[in-house]
Order: C-alpha cells, then sequence, then structure tokens
C-alpha cells in the first residue's frame, strides 16, 4: 500500500483528500503515543501499564491516519458495506497490528 505520507512521522496538517477530523484525532493519538528511549511508550497512561511501543493506542493511530485517507477514497457509497483491509477480517482473532509494521 502506497501511502501520502511518512507513517513514522505524519505531517500535522492532512493530505488533500483525508478526512480532517478524522487525520487530527488519528494524529494527536500518535503524537502522545512514541516510543522513549526505555522501549515503553511515554504517554502517561501506557506507562502506569508498563505498554511497550508500540502499544495498543499506538497501532489505532496508525490505523486511523489509514482510515482518514480511505474515507474519501471510497466515493461517498450509498450503501454502508462493510469494508475490508482494515484489521484483517476474518480468521486472525488477535490484535489488530498497525499495517505498515
Ligand atoms: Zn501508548
Amino acid at each position: 500500500m502506497l501511502l501520502p505520507f511518512d507513517p513514522e512521522c505524519p505531517p500535522e496538517e492532512p493530505p488533500a483528500n483525508a478526512d480532517p477530523l478524522t487525520w487530527s484525532m488519528a494524529y494527536q493519538l500518535h503524537r502522545d503515543h512514541q516510543p522513549g528511549p526505555d522501549g515503553f511508550c511515554v504517554a502517561v497512561t501506557c506507562r502506569a501499564g508498563f505498554a511497550f511501543w508500540p502499544c495498543e493506542p499506538a497501532k489505532l493511530a496508525g490505523a486511523g491516519l489509514i482510515e482518514a485517507l480511505d474515507m474519501w477514497s471510497v466515493a461517498a457509497p450509498p450503501s454502508r458495506e462493510p469494508r475490508t483491509g482494515f484489521s484483517g477480517g476474518r480468521g486472525g482473532g488477535g490484535a489488530p497490528a498497525a499495517p505498515w509494521r
């Protein structure tokens, strides 16, 4: 998947075709959940639980940034069909992995 941004360092401003609200929420999450020098997430909530980075919120941020793009790439479908490719769909059963990890 070719992304119009660097997943390690996404821009604060959403790309031209991204949903601004989804992007800004995901970006905030991305900024708050960064790896510390000790390998743990620097967010206070993650530190309290000794969560290694990438923590679940960091993975969610990555998925959110991609979702922000995906929302506009599907040209306003009239039906609400479940999308595929977000967290692997069927099978798996585990926690969704960040798509680029
Ligand atoms: Zn975290």
